[in-house]
């Protein structure tokens, strides 16, 4: 810890986006202070979740506070705390994930499903989040990183990893058995096939161009199936798995809606379909005999609670857990969009911080 860490300044550098659509201005403003039960994390790396994207471009019907800054997926180090912070101590190495906070008292809450609470505080959405030096969050909800963990590659973790390591849980797909994972060349994509992996479950990996073809087979992907690509998408799939007979559970990542209605045709009989991407205005479809006569499950999958956060940085700190990420500043952030909004990125990319 350096005396330059310590000394909290009063303004900062920000992207903020001022009204829905942007576009983003890269500026100073005010830090924030943490109130009694928060935090204040001098923010290192962001990464940047598609979700962002989604926020500032008003994709969904859930209100998005204006000025927005936003990023959920901050790791820093603590700078300062209010008084009934017991869980940090200031210099501890620190996450702000997509729940910021959440009321404690609901029926949610009470059964650690905190990410359903219906005034859970969202990270970049409802409160302002990473992309800024300085963040504060509930500390109850933020994660103990530690130091031994690089926080480059940790912030990523804050909410792809732990999406995808719950998503995979629901799922119930257990070791030797196969998912198909849609949307694999992406950011929740590319940790996706990472856990799968150090879970024992083997990966079809589907998506799009032979740059996240390269990827996925650097990551050890058994097949890739290219959906710009194959002529039977459908057939391609379950050929990839050993008795042809489909996959044992599909996570949907794709920020696209044809994928949602077409898992049901390679998903294996009894298999279950955890639809986790969220594309704007799309629906889930699925033909009823099929499901019925086939006991097809499908189910959401929204985040993760405070212990699948703990688990899942848990599966990264040991090691088992190596997604790709390219590095960026802070102010490269609304490039990075316009090659989000392209499909361009192979796994994530994380934004480091001015000093
Ligand atoms: P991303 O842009 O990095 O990845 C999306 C990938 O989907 C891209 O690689 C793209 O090529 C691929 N794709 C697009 N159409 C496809 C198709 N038809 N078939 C296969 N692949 C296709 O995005 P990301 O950051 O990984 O986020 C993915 C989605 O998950 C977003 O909608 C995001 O908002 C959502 N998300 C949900 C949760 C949750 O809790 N449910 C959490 C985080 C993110
Ligand atoms: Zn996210």
């Amino acid at each position: 810890m350096t005396i330059s860490e310590m000394t909290i300044p009063e303004m900062q550098w920000a992207q903020v986006a001022e009204k829905v659509g942007g576009p983003l201005v890269y500026k100073q403003i005010p830090v924030p202070k943490p109130g009694p039960d928060q935090v204040l994390v001098k923010i290192r790396y962001s990464g940047v979740c598609h979700t962002d994207l989604h926020a500032m471009m008003g994709h969904w019907p859930i209100p998005v506070k204006f000025p927005l800054v936003g990023g959920h997926e901050g790791a820093g180090v603590v700078v300062a705390k209010g008084a009934l912070v017991n869980g940090f101590e200031i210099g501890d190495h620190a996450g702000i994930k997509w729940i910021n906070g959440s009321c404690s008292e609901c029926e949610f809450c009470r059964q650690s499903d905190d990410p359903l609470c219906a005034n859970a505080q969202l990270s970049g959405y409802t409160v302002d989040g990473t992309f800024q030096q300085y963040a504060v969050g509930k500390a109850t909800h933020a994660s103990n990183i530690p130091k031994n963990v690089p926080l480059d590659a940790a912030a990523p973790v804050l909410c792809a990893g732990i999406t995808v390591y719950k998503g995979l849980k629901e799922s119930g797909v257990r070791p030797g058995q196969t998912v198909a994972i849609v949307g694999a060349g992406g950011g929740l994509g590319s940790l996706a096939q990472q856990y799968a992996k150090a879970m024992g479950v083997r990966v079809i990996a589907v998506d799009g161009g032979d740059d996240k073809k390269a990827m996925c087979e650097q990551l050890g992907t058994e097949t890739y199936v290219d959906f710009t690509k194959s002529k039977d998408l459908v057939a391609d799939v379950k050929a990839a798995t050993p008795d042809g007979l489909g996959a044992h559970a599909v996570i949907l990542l794709a920020v696209s809606e044809k994928p949602f209605q077409q898992a049901t045709e390679y998903v294996r009989s009894r298999g279950t379909i955890i639809a986790i991407g969220l594309p704007p205005d799309a629906f889930l479809k699925a033909p009823v005999l099929n499901t019925v006569v086939r006991m097809i499950s499908i189910k959401g999958s929204y985040v993760g609670n405070r212990q699948d956060g703990v688990e899942a940085l848990d599966f990264f700190a040991r090691g088992l857990i190596k997604a790709p990420f390219k590095l960026a500043p802070l102010k490269d952030l609304p490039k990075i969009f316009d090659l989000m909004e392209q499909g361009k990125i192979a796994g994530r990319y994380v934004l480091e911080m001015p000093e």
